[in-house]
């Protein structure tokens, strides 16, 4: 973890574009409420596809135009160069200095896959097309990608993103803090040296959480995924035991010396502030973790 130790600390919230005016108007109660302790930036997921992708845009540049720097996701998938190069120019223009550059994944049914293959083309694209404009993140995935032919080669296509140009990473959830220390090891060993930020899940509903951790590949430990079954439908105590496990799991990342927290806030603010509270992050400064 010594590499990690270097970097001043960042602390961000994710968001993903809301469909209707409703949930602009939530996204916009949850946005006061997070600007109320000074993140270092927000950032907007983004789907494959043109009104995903136009609601994409439009989250990110009132967020942007708010005071508090907003960072697109964008994603290579089923894009073309040329509609790229359009996302990048906008958002340049309206002085978005990050970007998180992704493969993503194509709805299925969703024909053809583009004309970049994998976010290491991405990335090379953008320093093509923008140069040094942009500081670009990448996705890390301490327990693997659920794709990747094995671990040894995922591990040499994460490389493949720093070599394109990626300043930093923002990993899949875990909640196994083990699996992130052995991937900054192996990352060591390999020389390589950029942030890695572990994103974080703070659980608040089981079902939506199995759903969703069986699509991207992230493991919920058999202990914490019996305790949660066990609480049934009693919503209080499953919030309270995650913001307990998720709580403890930041405090040790944070002490071993990962380099700031993502928050997956799906638009809530709520769990993810309650985590930021127990670690005391409103004194961030001041904290020796
Ligand atoms: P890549 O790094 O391209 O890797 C994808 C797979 O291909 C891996 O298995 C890798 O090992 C393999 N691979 C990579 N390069 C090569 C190569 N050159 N040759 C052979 N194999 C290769 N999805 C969205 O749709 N929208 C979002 O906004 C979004 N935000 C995300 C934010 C974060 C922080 C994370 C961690 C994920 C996010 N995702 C999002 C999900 C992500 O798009 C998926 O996990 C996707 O399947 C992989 O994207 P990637 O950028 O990691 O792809």
């Amino acid at each position: 973890m010594e590499s990690q130790k270097q970097f001043k600390r960042r602390f961000s919230f994710e968001f993903f574009p809301p469909k209707t005016d409703q949930g602009r108007e939530k996204l916009q109660t949850v946005r006061d409420r997070l600007a109320e302790v000074h993140p270092d930036f927000f950032s907007v997921t983004f789907g494959a596809g043109g009104s995903t992708r136009d609601r994409t845009i439009e989250t990110v540049l009132n967020l942007h135009s708010q005071g508090i720097s907003t960072a697109p996701h964008l994603s290579c998938v089923g894009g073309t160069r040329k509609s790229i190069a359009e996302l990048l120019d906008i958002y340049r223009e309206s002085g978005v200095n990050r970007i998180v550059a992704l493969r993503g994944d194509l709805p299925s049914g969703m024909g053809a896959s583009g004309e970049l293959r994998y976010a290491n083309e991405l990335v090379a694209f953008i320093r093509e097309h923008s140069g040094d404009t942009f500081n670009l993140e990448v996705a890390a995935y301490p327990e693997f990608h659920p794709q990747a032919r094995n671990a040894e080669e995922d591990l040499k296509n994460f490389a493949r993103k720093v070599e394109a140009g990626a300043n930093s990473a923002i990993t899949q959830y875990f909640f196994n803090a083990d699996s992130y220390f052995y991937f900054i090891d192996r990352l060591e060993k390999m020389n390589i040296t950029i942030p890695v930020v572990p994103g974080i899940m703070p659980i608040v509903n089981f079902s939506s959480l199995v759903r969703f951790s069986d699509m991207c590949g992230a493991e919920i430990p058999r202990w914490i995924r019996k305790q949660l079954e066990a609480y049934g439908d009693d919503s209080d105590s499953i919030r309270k035991f995650g913001e307990e496990v998720v709580t403890r799991m930041c405090e040790r990342l944070l002490a071993a010396g990962a380099p700031g927290l993502h928050f997956y806030t799906l638009n809530q603010a709520e769990a993810s502030l309650n985590i930021w509270n127990n670690l005391g992050l409103a004194n961030r400064d001041k904290i020796s973790f």
